[in-house]
């Protein structure tokens, strides 16, 4: 084994929970190294965990071709544009998103290097008094680095199920789903989760038959009820299949395509498909992370036991993104590898969980932060709530893009925003300026009194929040 290192911070990971924390401890002056293990598809190694490599990232190239290439075939959308000759060539669909991809995990380790972040790719594990064990990716050696603290971003891998078990060719995981070479004829998803629907709208916008089986009655249950309602609707005519309260009992792998066997309302049902993804959510990654010995405290879960700084039951062992509990979102582990940073270098940071924003990137997309209606009541809380339909937007008229609203609850005590819903176009976009407001614990009517410029989809927020208090210009406003 190698001599032993030493560095003021090892990160472990370099998925957005990790790599943004060594960059932010090596800004702060920390001797930092950051060990990941991700081997892309060429055989490399690639910085950026799943988000870039297999999330976020290439999910969004998908999604944006997909959508670009839906509105090219829907001729209705823009009457007096007709194109012919549209054609869809995946692979080079497939090498354009690979090369966005390639290109931003290139540019995390660019950012790396100007910031003197070490970088070391093998398999770590934790051993006692912080040290740490490398094999190599490289050529298998070992070696031994010592850190006054680690931080631990492992990140999550997909659940798999007995029902469906996973050949990575015809049922797959979310991963062989970004990377499929052509287009499945029938495609079946397990799971009405954020990766099931994203997933199964690009395929079905590419030209799939798409059935996605959920286990719950509810459909998508964190979402507020009417937004999750209205998506629901818009999916189903866009020809996405959906059924909740669908349990897969049984699938068979038969080489050419796969026989799902599901029950709904009593019923025994069979779905034949040519690929099937099971998207039923995902697992924190610590197996064979630290030896028993060491005494990491993980729970039934798998996740990392961490207190109000992040650490760990071990003095000076950080833990932060999807390793540890709270939502599975690449922003959410990166404001927590800035606070962990921030606190090992002795600065304050608080992350307000409460208004970490919930983006899911269908047409429409949705997008929320804060509470649900569903949740105000369930707390006893007294709201008073505001909506604006895009159908009353004028640049949401002029885009041809009507679909959906926003909604705003405000206490009734004093008019605090407390959560904002929006299913439309851009909704990732425009649900920031709630999160804004959510931060300086603005009101209703600070919202209402803030000058949006015309025409834009913005201008949906302004007026409901203007709806809050009745004041809605726009629209007829209910009478109290
Ligand atoms: P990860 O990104 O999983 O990174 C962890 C890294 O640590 C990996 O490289 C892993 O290989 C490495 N590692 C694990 N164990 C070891 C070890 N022992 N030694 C060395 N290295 C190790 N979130 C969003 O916010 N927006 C989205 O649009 C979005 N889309 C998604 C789409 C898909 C298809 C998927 C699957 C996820 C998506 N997510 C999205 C979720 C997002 O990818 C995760 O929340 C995020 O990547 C978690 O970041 P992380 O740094 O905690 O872990
Ligand atoms: P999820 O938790 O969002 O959804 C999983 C769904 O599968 C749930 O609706 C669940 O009821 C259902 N399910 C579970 N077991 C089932 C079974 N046996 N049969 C049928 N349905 C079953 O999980 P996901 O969609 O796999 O995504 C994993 C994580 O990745 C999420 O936490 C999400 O935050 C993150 N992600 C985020 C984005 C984004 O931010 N846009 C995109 C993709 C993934």
């Amino acid at each position: 084994m190698k001599m032993e290192k030493q560095y003021d911070v090892i990160v472990i990971g370099a998925g957005p929970a990790g790599y943004v924390a060594a960059i932010r401890c090596a800004q702060l002056g920390m001797k930092t190294a950051c060990i990941d293990n991700w081997i892309n598809k060429d055989g490399k190694p690639a910085l950026g965990g799943t988000c870039l490599n297999a999330g976020c990232i290439p999910s969004k190239a998908l999604l944006e071709s997909s959508e670009y290439y839906a509105d090219l075939m829907d001729t209705s959308v823009h009457p007096g544009i007709s194109l012919q000759g549209i054609e869809l060539d995946l692979k080079e669909i497939q090498n354009d998103k690979n090369k966005i991809v390639s290109e931003l995990t290139g540019g995390i380790q660019a950012l790396f290097r100007a910031n003197g972040v070490t970088s070391i790719s093998g398999q770590a594990q934790l051993q006692a008094d912080r040290h740490i064990i490398v094999t190599s990716m490289e050529n298998d050696k070992k070696s031994d680095l010592l850190a006054s603290n680690i931080i631990i971003a492992t990140g999550s891998r997909p659940i798999d199920i007995a029902a469906a078990k996973m050949d990575q060719h015809r049922i797959v995981d979310s991963q062989a789903a970004l990377q499929f070479d052509e287009i499945p004829g029938r495609l079946g998803i397990i799971g009405a989760g954020v990766i099931g629907l994203e997933m199964g709208s690009v395929w079905q916008r590419f030209g799939s038959q798409v059935t996605i089986l959920e286990a719950q009655e509810c459909f998508l249950p964190a979402a507020d009820k009417e937004v999750a309602a209205l998506a629901l609707a818009e999916y189903r005519r866009q020809g996405l299949i959906i059924h909740t309260g669908a349990c897969v009992t049984k699938t068979h792998n038969h080489g050419t395509g796969v026989t799902v066997n599901y029950n709904d309302s009593g019923k025994s049902l069979q779905l034949e498909v040519d690929k099937l993804v099971v998207a039923v959510g995902r697992r924190p990654h610590t197996e064979g992370l630290a030896p028993a010995e060491v005494g990491l405290l993980i729970d039934e879960g798998g996740f990392i036991h961490v207190n109000e700084h992040l650490m760990s039951n071990l003095p000076n062992i950080y833990a932060i993104g999807d390793v540890i509990p709270g939502p599975m979102l690449a922003h959410k582990g990166s404001a927590e590898g800035v606070a962990v940073a921030e606190h090992i270098a002795g600065q304050k940071n608080q992350i307000n969980y409460n208004s970490i924003p919930s983006i899911i990137y269908t047409e429409p997309e949705i997008a929320w932060t804060g509470q649900t209606e569903e949740q105000l009541k369930q707390a006893g809380i007294k709201y008073r709530s505001g909506s604006f339909p895009f159908t009353a937007s004028g640049r949401a008229r002029a885009m041809r893009k009507t679909t959906g609203l926003v909604k705003i609850l405000a206490t009734e005590i004093n008019d605090e925003i407390l959560g904002v819903h929006i299913i439309g176009a851009h909704a990732s976009e425009l649900i920031a300026e709630a999160v804004l407001a959510m931060e300086y614990r603005a009101t209703a009517a600070d919202l209402a009194l803030t000058i949006h410029g015309h025409p834009t989809l913005s201008e949906a927020l302004h007026e409901a929040a203007l709806a809050v208090n009745g004041e809605a210009i726009h629209i007829v406003n209910r009478k109290a």
